[in-house]
This record gives C-alpha cells, structure tokens and sequence, in this order.
C-alpha cells in the first residue's frame, strides 16, 4: 500500500470548496473508506449538525493515535493548537 499523496485537493459535492486533506480523512473516517466524492469541512459540520471545530479537533486526535487517513501536516499555517 503506498503512501496516498494529495496533489490536486478534490472539490465539495456541496459547495465546490477545495477540500482539505483533513477534510478528505474526516469522509473516509466518518462516511466511508471508499467515498469518491466529498465534502468540505464546512458542509460536513452543518450536514452532522456540528461544528468546523469539532470536526478538526477529531482529526487532530486522530492524527495523533497515528491514523494513516490524517497524513502530518505541512506547510499550513493557522489555527492549529497543541
Ligand atoms: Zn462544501
């Protein structure tokens, strides 16, 4: 199995949002490994009747149990706290 590498980010089924490589983690984990389309963090907070937040600080705390479909981030700056 190799390394999933994001170099185009796939575009909301909603909104035409890019989608970021955790929001494409957060439908692999919470929809479907096999999703082919996906939605946004912003469209996936409002279709689960939560928040963006919420979504992100569960990738975050999966990302640090190791799981592989939250890849380490890189080069983005933002609100990311420890
Ligand atoms: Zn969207």
């Amino acid at each position: 199995m190799s390394a999933l590498h994001y170099c185009a980010a796939p575009l909301c089924k909603v909104c035409g949002a890019e989608v970021s490589a955790d929001g494409v983690g957060l439908n692999r984990k919470i929809i479907n490994r096999g999703v082919t389309e996906y939605m946004c963090v912003r469209c996936l907070a409002a279709y689960f009747h939560t928040t963006e937040e919420s979504l992100l600080g569960f990738a975050d705390r999966m990302r640090a149990s190791g799981c592989v479909l939250f890849p380490a981030k890189n080069g983005r700056s933002g609100s990311y706290t420890a």
